[in-house]
């Protein structure tokens, strides 16, 4: 039998980390057995699901690669289907009417709270006959069997036992007649003849209803796989100040999204020490046996070292493409500036994040407005005019324009001056940069070019010529 998984998101919140996180593992699962992925947005809840939201699902699943074979189905699409099962459940009395009334649900829930039982519906249209009342749409309840257990033999959780009667005879269709969760989800699996569902452990109480109701269909349910939950760094549930806003904030943040994977297979499944996978290593190394059973926290500093791991052995071409998308909304005019791929191959030795990469490049194309008013002070000082003098003539002067010529530059004047190459350096750069912080400061000066640095050079001579003190 094929493999079928499916990732079925509701789109009432941003999908975030945890989400992914549970696409990735039904993706893997899917792929490693040589199966089919199935994506399916369950937009039941039409009050609380937004277009922002579903829009944020498809552009992340597109953003992070995880194809499907088929989808997206919207739950919204299928409410024909849901009602021809509902009547089919109310047809073979594995489902009917219930007129109780708001308040009849609560003085119900308050007697079994007096007498110390779980409060829950008591059946009361069971198996009733009496006439019902006309001026009250009711709602359609599943019979839930009055005895025996469930048993999920669960592949993370292990087995995990329920018994019927903890459970109540839950709403499959509410008084409008739209169907809820538990009903759109067994009919989703079964016609879409998924055969492992993995999904949050937050979803582990709904499924002995789940299995209920395929028992009362005459259809197999399929194997579980309930994932334990990821925390934010205080080890409580993802905030958003944490991971839980959107996952596309990483794309605009300069993650790779090969790197989001790496991190996202990482959190709560692990093979020995090994911390690096790459996609395919992936898809053969995984499996749901070697899921944790608890939860596991987040960890953005890994995250930052996986980007900048990805980062380092990235194509020059990836990373301009996905620089070049930065450096747009800056407004920033690639021709103005050095080579691309040579930019590159420099900061990506340093940088952890795309964003970073655009960000500590932004002097290359455009002039700073003013210098970084510590770095100036500190380093901008009138004993350094004379040597920016010399040097700015003698890169005036020099045909070559390259580490090897720059390095021999700064070495020869930090011989004449006396001073140790840092102390040149450190300034220099807070002359042509306007911070402290760049590539080397060879590659620095090579990939300014001749023009831009002289002008920088000069403004700093003028700047400091400013201070008063020749
Ligand atoms: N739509 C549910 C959610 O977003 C998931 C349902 C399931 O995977 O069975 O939590």
């Amino acid at each position: 039998m094929t493999v079928r998984t499916r990732f079925a998101p509701s789109p009432t919140g941003l999908l975030h980390v945890g989400g992914i996180r549970t696409a990735l593992f039904s993706w893997l699962y899917a792929k490693h057995n040589n199966g089919q992925f199935i994506l399916r947005i369950e937009d039941t809840d039409r009050e609380r699901s937004t277009d922002d939201a579903k829009n944020v699902i498809l552009d992340g699943i597109n953003w992070l690669n995880l194809d499907y074979d088929e989808g997206p189905y919207f739950q919204t699409d299928r409410f024909e289907r849901y009602s021809e099962i509902i009547q089919e459940l109310l047809r073979s009395g594995n489902a009917y009417y219930c007129y109780c009334t708001k308040e009849e649900l609560d003085v119900m829930r308050e007697d079994a709270l007096r007498q110390g039982k779980k409060p829950k519906y008591n059946g009361f249209w069971r198996d009733r006959d009496a006439t019902p009342p006309t001026n009250i749409k009711p709602v359609v309840r599943f019979k839930t069997p009055l005895d025996g257990n469930v048993v999920i033999n669960d592949f993370v959780q292990g087995k995990v036992i329920f018994q019927n009667t903890e459970l109540d005879d839950l709403i499959i269709a509410r008084s409008d007649g739209t169907p809820t969760y538990n009903l759109t989800v067994v009919v989703d699996d079964m016609d879409m003849e998924i055969t492992d569902v993995i999904r949050g452990d937050d979803h582990l109480n709904n499924t002995p209803r789940q299995v209920n109701i395929f028992n009362a269909l005459g259809v197999s349910e399929p194997n579980y796989a309930h994932i334990p939950m990821i925390l934010g760094i205080d080890g409580k549930k993802l905030s958003k100040r944490d991971e839980a806003s959107s996952i596309l904030k990483y794309r605009d943040d300069g993650y790779l999204p090969e790197a989001l994977l790496n991190y996202l297979v990482r959190l709560g499944w692990s093979k020995g020490d090994q911390e690096i996978f790459s996609i395919d290593e992936m898809i053969s190394e995984f499996d749901l046996q070697s899921v944790n059973k608890s939860a596991t926290t987040i960890n953005p500093k890994k995250l930052l070292w996986l980007n900048q791991h990805y980062i380092k052995n990235s194509d020059n071409e990836k990373l301009i493409f996905m620089l070049n998308s930065f450096f747009d909304d800056m407004n920033i005019l690639t021709d103005t500036g050095p080579d691309l791929s040579d930019l590159v191959s420099v900061q990506k030795e340093r940088i952890e994040t795309v964003k970073d990469l655009a960000e500590q490049s932004v002097f290359f194309y455009k002039d700073f407005k003013k210098y970084d008013e510590k770095m100036s002070k500190k380093y901008l000082k009138p004993a350094l005019l004379k040597p920016f003098r010399v040097l700015y003539d003698e890169f005036d002067n020099d045909a070559c324009w390259d580490n090897e010529t720059i390095k021999s530059i700064l070495n020869k004047l930090a011989e004449k001056f006396d001073i140790k190459i840092g102390k040149l350096a450190q300034p220099l750069r807070v002359a042509i940069t306007g911070k402290n912080i760049s590539p080397s400061i060879y590659d620095t000066v090579r990939l300014l070019g001749r023009e831009k640095t002289l002008k920088r050079l000069s403004n700093a001579i003028k700047f400091i010529e400013s201070l008063g003190v020749s």
